[in-house]
């Protein structure tokens, strides 16, 4: 953190916040500001410049199309390829993850670039797409319980050697390689198939990104008693489709 206020940066949320991904930072918002700390919420338009001073950056799901034009307009501003050069935190969701990686197929069924800032590529799923709640145990390096969410995609995402699965799924599509992984990492930057919102499913989460921006272990513990009762009942949930 620069300064006394962690800076939060939504990143285009006119085109990329599908199924409720805006209360992502809603959360990471509030359980920040729950500890104390002063947030400075800064929501990037997609026709706004992305701030390189940013802490936490939030990337959401999008459909085909607006994915295309976001991936476009990110080619062109330098700012968050230079905010993760600065060590900033960048979390991505579904199409957000597409877009940080080096490619993906847009709604032309042409080949896109992304931002190169994971080492992963998209492809076109020739199945069903992978819809329907996940439940996926977190790398154990990152030492949170198993994430909870909800996917909806075509995309296919296959990993390379400079990133990690973020989770292995129990229930669920995940990366949809069939190897069982769901999402990527490195370092600080995230990128998950998740949505939920993914951060009220699993405030672990949030809390991580929040510890990672302040560079500290630990955060006085908040009330999650909300969290924990949509946790359970959306794990319930993911086990019932399993088993269906
Ligand atoms: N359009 C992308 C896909 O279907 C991402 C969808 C999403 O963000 N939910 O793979």
């Amino acid at each position: 953190m620069s300064d006394s206020s962690l800076r939060l940066v939504w990143v285009y949320p006119d085109l990329l916040s599908t199924y409720g991904d805006r209360g992502n930072v809603l959360v990471v918002e509030r359980r920040a500001r729950q500890r104390g700390l002063d947030v400075t919420r800064i929501d990037v338009r997609s026709d706004q410049a992305v701030p390189t001073s940013g802490d936490i950056y939030l990337i959401g799901g999008g459909e085909d199309r607006p994915q295309r034009l976001a991936a476009e307009r990110l080619r062109m501003d330098s700012g968050l390829p230079r905010a993760v050069e600065n060590g900033a935190i960048v979390f991505s969701v579904c199409a957000g993850y597409q877009i940080l990686g080096h490619e993906f197929v847009n709604d032309l069924g042409q080949r896109e670039a992304g931002l190169g800032l994971l080492d992963v590529h998209s492809t076109r799923g020739e199945g069903a797409r992978n819809v329907g709640d996940i439940l996926a145990d977190v790398d154990p390096r990152l030492g949170l319980p198993p994430l909870t969410g909800f996917e909806n995609h075509q995309g296919i995402t296959h990993l390379g050697p400079g990133v990690a699965p973020l989770a292995s799924v129990q229930v669920g599509g995940g990366n949809g390689t069939g190897d069982g992984t769901e999402g990527a990492w490195r370092d600080t930057v995230f990128g998950t198939y998740l949505h939920g919102p993914v951060m009220a499913r699993n405030p672990a989460m949030a809390d991580l990104l929040i510890k990672l921006a302040l560079d500290v272990n630990a955060l006085p513990p908040v009330d999650s008693s909300w969290y924990d009762a949509l946790r359970s009942e959306r794990i319930a949930a993911a086990r019932q489709q399993q088993s269906a």
